[in-house]
């Protein structure tokens, strides 16, 4: 049996290591405190869980589903952006529902590469990016998120050569894994730069309502031109716990739009109704847990960002997202350094490398971990030796 070239060029799992010494660990009766899984802990809201059990009675929702989802929850959609962003959106050819946005994320690639053709890519990122990439036959190029340049793309740093052969631009802000944020003013020089280049932007923004200090995130779509270029992928996971769930959403240029949806059409058959059900309740309904549950995520960021800084590590607290990304102390690798957490204080963290080579020398530390376990796990910290 021979498989395919786009699964041997896989890279290896690259927490591979780590999980084997987890498992060992866990093994030998050791309590493990994770702060690795970027997944909310609180549970999805009711009222969107009564729509889910209302909806489980009705027949038509035991059929197929239309690819392109419920006509209502398209609209639902386009009333959220126009609410939360001042935007207007045609819920019929600018409004695609997806299983969860990283599926879109995945299968855009195949609306715009051809074997050969270059994408710019974040590095570090979100993995689907690249992998979606090398799926349908292109190269990545990855674009250094660097500390100094507040992990921003620099697209002054793009070689011109480069930038003409590539086909889509991939951006993500609030950023996982650095916390990092981008304004309005950041979006219209991406636009510009996409233009100069025919370049197609594709903003994946599913941190946009996890904010922190009254912040509130811009949307991609907001800045002057973005929809003649791009389109933004958001997602229900993190906005209202819903990860589980499978349900998310793409916004913007109707070309774009569609191309997704007939590349959609062809490998699923929509998203279950029940579940569209949801995410309509979702964005009909009381946005109160929204604030409610950064209010928590903040106030363990707080936790985590000052025991961080009493070990000696560098780290900004973050103004968005659902990551603490702290660098880690000279002479340590990430993977040294989440190996001694993990060896001397039963603690995972996540590698930065794992997210690209610019992520060395990082570690991320997520907030989606129960508050009980955060403080045990940040009492070892606290107490730790092997800080120093
Ligand atoms: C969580 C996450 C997603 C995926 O969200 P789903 O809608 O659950 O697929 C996409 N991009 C980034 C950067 C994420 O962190």
């Amino acid at each position: 049996m021979e498989l395919a070239e786009r699964i041997r060029k896989l890279p290896p799992y690259l927490f591979v290591e780590i999980s084997r010494r987890i498992a060992e660990k866990r093994a030998q009766g050791v309590d493990i405190v994770t702060f690795g899984i970027g997944d909310p802990d609180l549970p999805t809201p009711k009222h969107i869980l009564a729509a889910l059990k209302e909806a489980a009675d009705v027949p038509a929702n035991h059929r197929y589903p239309e690819s392109e989802g419920l006509p209502e929850l398209r609209q639902s959609i386009a009333g959220w952006y126009e609410r939360r962003f001042g935007l207007a959106f045609d819920a019929n050819k600018e409004v695609l529902p997806l299983i969860g946005s990283k599926e879109g994320i995945g299968h855009m690639a195949l609306c715009l590469i051809d074997p050969g053709d270059v994408a710019l890519v974040p590095d570090p990122g979100y993995p689907v990016y690249s992998i979606g990439t090398m799926f349908a036959g292109g190269e990545s190029y990855l674009l250094p998120l660097t500390e100094e340049n507040d992990f921003l793309v620099d697209f002054g740093a793009i070689p011109a050569d480069v930038a003409r052969r590539a086909k889509v631009l991939w951006l993500n802000y609030p950023n996982n894994p650095t916390g990092a944020v981008a304004d309005i003013g950041f979006f219209e020089e991406a636009v510009a730069f996409a233009k100069k280049y025919d370049i197609v932007i594709c903003h994946d923004g599913p941190y946009s309502e996890v904010a922190f200090d009254g912040y509130k995130p811009v949307s991609f779509l907001q800045a002057k031109g973005a929809r003649d270029v791009g389109v933004e992928f958001h997602s229900f996971s993190k906005s209202y716990n819903m990860t589980g769930w499978r349900i998310g959403m793409a916004v913007g240029n109707p070309t774009l739009i569609d191309a997704l949806m007939r590349v959609k059409s062809n490998l699923d058959s929509g998203i279950p109704q029940a579940i569209q059900r949801m995410a309509i309740a979702a964005v009909e309904g009381p946005q109160d847990t929204i604030g409610e549950h950064n209010a928590v995520y903040q106030r363990r960021r707080d936790r985590v960002v000052s025991v961080l800084q009493g070990m000696g590590l560098r780290v900004r607290p973050p103004k968005a997202s659902l990551y603490v990304w702290a660098r880690t102390p000279e002479g340590y690798t990430s993977a040294q350094y989440a190996t001694r957490l993990l060896d001397d204080l039963g603690i995972v963290v996540t590698p930065g490398a794992g997210y690209g080579e610019h992520g060395e020398h990082y570690i991320r530390l997520s907030l989606t971990i129960a508050d009980d376990r955060m403080e045990e796990g940040l009492r070892r910290m606290e107490g730790w030796a092997g800080a120093k």
